[in-house]
């Protein structure tokens, strides 16, 4: 997942520096999102779930301001992600399901660092992600969203 981050935000000029909850609770962050992963983040061997899926995550919107917290809705992802998947796929499953969750993550991560609800018409910001785009070799931002979340980088480097 954050190999897959951080090959789409490669040319945004942002760096992520990841922590788990709960590590270093006293360090202070200039610039913060929370992304909690709800559900079972594991591929384990189940019947593919032909089903709405519903949003594979949701960013907190108040008072129409976009806030930087959240979801990821993991057994949605996992369920997609299954169904992508056949036969042999299965043996590098932990691999496809990490690029998935990457790219989720990067999608809420364009939502949170821009504050906006906006989607793009392409590529990881799309509104829906398909099990396919999900698991597809490559899947990236447009070069409008990248330009974007480089004039954050810019507005906020100390
Ligand atoms: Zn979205």
């Amino acid at each position: 997942m954050q190999h897959e981050a951080e090959g789409i935000l490669s040319s945004s000029g942002l760096s992520l520096d990841w922590r788990l909850s709960g590590q270093a609770p006293h360090e202070t962050y200039d610039d913060l999102v929370v992304v909690r992963f709800k559900g079972d983040c594991r591929l384990t061997p189940a019947p593919p779930i032909y089903d709405e899926l519903g949003p594979l995550a949701s960013t907190y919107v108040a008072d129409g301001a976009v806030q930087p917290f959240s979801d990821v809705a993991c057994d949605k992802i996992t369920a997609s992600v299954r169904s992508a998947i056949w036969g042999k796929d299965f043996a590098r499953g932990d691999m496809l399901l990490g690029r998935a969750l990457g790219r989720v993550l990067v999608h809420e991560l364009v939502h949170m660092l821009t504050r906006s609800e906006r989607h793009a018409t392409e590529g990881v910001a799309r509104p829906a992600l398909s099990a396919s785009q999900l698991t597809a070799a490559s899947l990236r931002l447009t070069s409008a969203d990248l330009e974007l979340l480089r004039s954050y980088a810019a507005a906020t480097r100390p």
